[in-house]
C-alpha cells in the first residue's frame, strides 16, 4: 500500500518567517483522501480558495514549519503557490499536461503537450520582502513602498466578486501598498495617489513574480498564426480531479469489492494507482467472460 513520502521542492520567491526567507518546501501527492474532502467540501469555491485548500493538505514542511497552517499557505506569493501546485500535479499525475487549443485566427482545434518542470521558473533573485518604485507622474516624482501579492489577496479580492479580471488585477495592487511617499517625503492619503500608480505598480509586479502569470506561447501549425494564451494551473487541474463524486465513491467501492482492502487503505492511493488496480480487475473479469 502506498505510503506517504514527502518530495523536497524549491519556491521561486520563498516563505518569510520572522524576517527570514526560506525556500525549501516538501509536498505529497495528493491522495483518494484529498480528493474526497475536496468533494465534501461542498460550496463552490473560488480558484484561489480552492489552491489553499490543496496546498495546505498537500505540503509536509515549509520553510523551519513541520506542520503548515492554513494562513502560511495564504501568505505565499501568487507566484509560489503557482509553482507548488504544479508540483503537486506533477507528483499526482505526472509531468505532461494535454492542452486543447483553438487557433484564435483560423479556429482550427490543436494538441499541445505541456511539461509542469519546464513550466518551472529558476528561483527569483530578490531576497527582500518589501520593495520600492519611483512613479513620474506630471512632473512630480513619488516613492511607492509596496509588497508581492499573496493568495490571501486573491481570497480577498475573489470574496468582494470583482467583476473581471482587470478590476480584480487593480484591487489586488491597490492591496499591496504600503505607502506612497513625494519628494518631500510626505505621505499621500489613498485619494491622491498618482493616476498610473495601479498600472505601473502591475508591471513591476509582473516583473517581480514572473510565475505568477504562466503565459504560453504557440504557433498555429494550419495558418502560422502566432498567440498567447494564460495557463491558470488551478483551472485546469481542478477540473482534472473534480465533479467526480459519484465516480469516486464507485472506484473506491470497486476496489473494496474485490480486494478487500479496507476503505482507509484505498483512500491512500493516488488517482492513477486507484485507476491502474480498476484497469487490472476490469482485464481479469474480462478474461474471465471469455
Ligand atoms: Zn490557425
Amino acid at each position: 500500500m502506498a505510503v506517504d513520502r514527502s518530495t523536497p521542492v524549491t519556491l521561486p520567491l520563498g516563505f518569510w518567517r520572522d524576517e527570514k526567507r526560506y525556500r525549501d518546501a516538501r509536498m505529497r501527492p495528493l491522495r483518494g483522501r484529498d480528493e474526497a474532502a475536496l468533494l465534501e467540501s461542498g460550496a463552490p469555491r473560488t480558484r484561489a480558495e480552492w489552491t489553499t485548500t490543496v496546498l495546505h493538505r498537500c505540503i509536509d514542511a515549509l520553510g523551519p514549519m513541520s506542520s503548515v497552517d492554513v494562513e502560511a499557505v495564504r501568505s505565499l506569493t501568487v507566484g509560489d503557490r503557482e509553482a507548488l501546485l504544479l508540483h503537486l500535479r506533477r507528483l499526482t499525475l505526472g509531468d505532461t499536461l494535454p492542452c486543447a487549443l483553438t487557433c484564435p485566427s483560423c479556429e482550427e482545434k490543436m494538441d499541445l503537450e505541456l511539461s509542469a518542470r519546464e513550466l518551472l521558473l529558476d528561483p527569483h533573485p530578490l531576497d527582500q520582502r518589501w520593495h520600492e518604485m519611483r512613479i513620474d507622474d506630471e512632473e512630480v516624482s513619488y516613492r511607492v513602498h509596496f509588497r508581492l501579492p499573496t493568495g490571501a489577496d486573491q481570497e480577498a479580492v475573489a470574496a468582494r466578486g470583482a467583476r473581471d479580471a482587470e478590476t480584480a488585477a487593480q484591487q489586488i495592487a491597490r492591496r499591496c501598498v504600503d505607502r506612497v511617499v513625494d519628494a518631500e517625503g510626505t505621505e499621500l492619503p489613498e485619494e491622491a495617489w498618482p493616476g498610473s500608480l495601479v498600472e505601473e505598480l502591475s508591471e513591476q509586479l509582473e516583473t517581480l513574480d514572473p510565475q505568477a502569470e504562466l503565459i504560453i506561447n504557440s504557433k498555429c501549425p494550419f495558418c502560422n498564426h502566432g498567440f498567447s494564451r494564460l495557463f491558470d494551473v488551478a483551472a485546469y487541474f481542478s477540473k482534472e480531479l473534480g465533479g467526480r463524486e459519484e465516480r469516486f465513491y464507485r472506484e473506491v467501492h470497486t476496489l473494496a469489492f474485490y480486494y478487500h482492502w479496507s476503505e482507509q487503505e484505498i483512500m491512500r492511493l493516488t488517482l492513477p494507482q486507484r485507476h491502474r488496480y480498476i484497469e487490472l480487475i476490469n482485464e481479469t473479469l474480462s478474461e474471465d467472460r471469455r
